[in-house]
């Protein structure tokens, strides 16, 4: 993140709070501060605009058909995914897979990759900040085949213990999935490093990018990993829409996962030959109208800078962070020194959900609970925490209302 903050090119937080609809209402009678973007984003007038008007305009199945708005439907859909590929740096638009989210996206490589590749006593590494999602799938593989989970550390800031997880890459290891940005403690990993390591032992990586889309810029080249996941609603696009990055060579190799329309090549009742990529993995209708409205945030985002956005959020997380040391009782939960907007906290003894609750009367939006990382808080040793997580259209108001917000639930509570 230090890099980019020293690209010139301000964000003008009024502009692009223009550009988002829904933020102009008011909750409770409170103008609405929205302080949940880690959980979903808002959507600016481009995405809806891009959606409403391909349902008015272009709808019809993809891939399939000979008429004009088939012919529309397709181009626009492959667009989309050449907007992700040159968004995330893929080398080929056909290591671009559309799946449904972050959740597939890892589930498709343990059910594909991962079945494949991985034996009994094999080794899966993942790290103790992952969300459930990089958890799970993983669980489910190496039950099924005997194999073993191992779990990177982290000390009490937050921060991977690198050596700790280099330690724990052996010659069973087949596969290492971390997160690129911890959704519950915002802390950024060094993966650049990560995977250069895991190479040296000829050990994939597979980065959970869906923390690090909204708020870094993302080189899936440079960082060298070999598959990348995010979902389209964090981006500022719809829900319902993700993509799996692959590289070229380990997709090829890999089986597909579910079967059905446009994923095949021929089907006999004898054998069915399967379609290139990547449509070897898009079995069936997929959400066409989705991928065109995650190609709009796309555009959004770049016409904003991503550049541009990574600085903005980064002074705000600095001020937020500063703003909330001072209240008396609340202790910062992830301090890492490369963080991005995540601020995890408690509150005195007051349960997040309390906080929450305070917070909600006052107009201003937060999440509370275990963050789809309960492996995480038991080693934090918390149940739950509150999170308030920022996003490119927030400002230092929102972080002062917060602020205020927090004192009234000290009151409430004192
Ligand atoms: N990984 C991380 C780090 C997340 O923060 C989330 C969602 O909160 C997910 C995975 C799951 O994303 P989705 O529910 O969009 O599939």
């Amino acid at each position: 993140m230090r890099a980019l903050r020293e690209v010139p090119g301000r964000l003008d937080v009024e502009r692009v709070r223009k550009d988002f609809p829904i933020l102009r209402q008011e909750v409770h009678g409170n103008p609405l501060v929205y302080l949940d973007s880690a959980a979903t984003s808002q959507k600016p007038r481009a995405v809806i605009e891009a959606v409403s008007r391909y349902y008015e305009q272009d709808n019809a199945n993809v891939h399939r058909g000979v008429h004009l708005l088939s012919e529309r439907a397709t181009q626009a859909y492959e667009a989309a995914r050449e907007k992700v590929q040159r968004f995330v740096n893929a080398a080929h638009a056909h290591e671009i897979v559309f799946v449904r989210g972050t959740t597939e996206a890892i589930n498709l490589v343990a059910q594909t990759y991962g079945r494949t590749r991985v034996r009994s006593g094999d080794e899966i590494v993942i790290t103790v900040m992952e969300h459930h999602s990089n958890i799970v799938p993983w669980q489910m593989l190496c039950e099924e085949k005997g194999a073993v989970l191992r779990v990177a550390p982290m000390d009490d800031t937050g921060t991977l213990l690198v050596d700790e997880l280099e330690r724990l890459i052996g010659s069973r290891t087949r596969l290492l999935a971390l997160g690129h940005v911890s959704n519950a403690l915002g802390t950024i990993h060094p993966v650049r490093r990560i995977v250069e390591m895991a190479h040296r032992k000829n050990v994939p990586v597979l980065l959970d990018g869906a923390q690090a889309v909204p708020h870094l810029a993302v080189d899936v080249q440079a960082l060298g990993c070999d598959f990348y996941a995010f979902s389209g609603h964090k981006l500022f696009g719809p829900s319902g829409i993700g993509v799996l990055y692959g590289r070229s060579e380990l997709l090829e190799e890999m089986p597909p996962w579910q079967g059905g329309g446009d994923m095949i090549s021929s089907v006999t009742f004898e054998k069915t030959t399967y379609n290139k990529l990547p449509y070897k993995f898009e079995a069936g209708t997929p959400d066409i109208a989705g991928a065109i409205g995650l190609g709009a945030a796309i555009d959004y985002v770049r016409g904003v800078g991503v550049d541009a956005i990574a600085a903005h959020e980064h002074d705000l997380l600095t001020y937020a962070t500063e703003a909330l040391r001072e209240i008396s009782g609340l202790r910062l939960i992830g301090t890492a020194k490369e963080k991005a907007s995540v601020l995890s906290f408690l509150l005195g003894d007051v349960h997040p959900h309390d906080i929450g609750t305070v917070l909600d009367r006052e107009g201003i939006a937060i999440r509370t609970g275990h963050h789809c990382a309960q492996p995480l808080m038991r080693r934090l040793g918390v149940a739950a925490t509150a999170r308030a997580s920022l996003a490119l259209y927030n400002r230092r108001e929102d972080v002062d209302a917060l602020v205020a917000g927090l004192h009234k639930v000290r009151e409430v509570f004192a």
